[in-house]
């Protein structure tokens, strides 16, 4: 387990064609039945990526994990993996390892047995599974835990344990199925680092499911959305949260408020939306696939509105007026709700910068809400 020398995560190989990807995975599709649980998904991942495929209960993302891992055969379609086809090669001889979501280790064995388990069984020598559980237990820092059964640990060092079992085998590609689901909100949150600066320093290829959308968005160099077998949108996570392609996308990661429009005027460096919702024009930045006369879905996310208990006077961005139909604290930030005079509610989220303000705003303020044209996310 040497420190991989390249960082792709720092390269985007998938923004080069002359990257070839590591993993292809060509029309994969899985019925159980009538149901088709994976609907021709085609999607090439590089090497040293952290990818993440996200998406609801249901959608089928951890039916793919378990294609690659060869626990599942697909119903149509292949994967390759360093270009060598693995789609009838049995599990154990494909160069994947899975760490599934409940861990699986032993209770009755040690940490270092655990972590030994696999090599002891593949027939490595007693000398090299020494040095592969040392390395193991330094890499997830569980060194002086190694006589200890996994009763005697916390929730994320069980993870740990998990983790270094799965990744002594030296696997090219490790699956990881809601790695992080048994832990707490601050303990994930602490692991998802600890779990990227593993990966960081490993350079192997991991592919996480994960239904948390937070997650996704720390963990990743790249995510899947997915949604009923289908691959929605694939991207980095800002290419996701600020540029989603469809309002599948737009409504599952974050919130968006999406307001429904025609649009009016082209101009040379911005379109007019005559929208019903808003009883006035809204400005977006010009886009040479868009139109006079479409019907677009004009999208601003609640953190890009600026509310304010006085009128703006920047007539380039666009204002709306309502009434603040409740709000809610939640430390760093306040989100409120707002009624436009078309009953349309707009959520926006300000960030809480002082401990305490008289001019802060409340139930039943009149308020403008302004945003830049150049924040607002086109729907079509
Ligand atoms: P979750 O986050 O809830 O685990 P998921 O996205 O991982 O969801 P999958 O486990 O991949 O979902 O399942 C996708 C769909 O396929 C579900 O509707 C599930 O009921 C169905 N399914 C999965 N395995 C089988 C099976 N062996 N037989 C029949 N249907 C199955």
């Amino acid at each position: 387990m040497k420190p991989s020398e390249e960082k792709y995560i720092d390269k985007q190989p998938w923004l080069d064609k002359h990257e070839k990807p590591f993993l292809e995975i060509r029309g994969v599709t899985k019925k159980f039945g009538d149901f088709t649980a994976v609907d021709n998904v085609n999607l090439e991942i590089y090497k040293g990526e952290l990818f993440c495929l996200l998406g609801g209960s249901g959608c089928g993302k951890s039916t793919l994990l378990r294609i690659l891992a060869g626990f599942e055969t697909p119903t149509e379609g292949n994967f390759l993996i360093d270009g060598v086809d693995m789609t009838e090669l049995p599990p154990y001889e494909r160069p994947v390892n899975m760490m599934f979501q409940s861990y699986a280790i032993f209770p009755h064995m040690s940490v270092e047995k655990n972590i030994a388990y696999g090599l002891k069984r593949d027939g490595l020598s007693k000398a090299e599974v020494k040095i592969r559980v040392e390395e193991g237990l330094e890499l997830v820092q569980l060194s002086q835990f190694a006589k200890r059964k996994p009763h005697q640990l916390s929730g994320g060092q069980q993870q740990r344990v998990a983790l270094a079992r799965a990744l002594v085998k030296y696997p090219k590609v490790l699956l990881l199925d809601e790695p992080l689901a048994a832990l707490d909100k601050k303990l994930r949150e602490k692991t998802q680092f600890e779990l990227m600066d593993i990966q960081y320093k490993l350079g192997i290829t991991f592919i996480v499911v994960t239904h948390d959308q937070e997650e996704a968005m720390t963990l990743s160099s790249r995510i899947a959305v997915m949604d009923q077998g289908k691959i929605r949108q694939i991207g980095t996570p800002t290419d996701i949260y600020e540029y989603p392609q469809s309002r599948f996308t737009a409504n599952f990661i974050g919130s968006i408020n999406i307001f429904e429009g025609v649009v009016k005027e082209s101009r040379s460096e911005s379109h007019v939306v005559q929208c019903e919702e808003t009883r006035c024009d809204l400005i977006i930045d010009r886009d040479s696939s868009i139109h006079t006369g479409e019907s677009i879905g004009v999208a601003i996310r609640p953190e890009k509105i600026h509310l304010s208990r006085e009128e703006p006077d920047n007539k380039d961005f666009n204002t709306l007026k309502g009434k603040v139909l409740d709000f809610g604290y939640i430390g760093n930030l306040s989100v409120y709700n707002v009624k436009l005079d078309s009953g349309k509610t707009v959520k926006v989220s300000s960030p809480n910068q002082n401990r305490y303000s008289k001019h802060r705003v409340t139930w039943d303020d009149i308020v403008y809400l302004t945003w830049e044209p150049a924040n607002t996310v086109v729907l079509l």
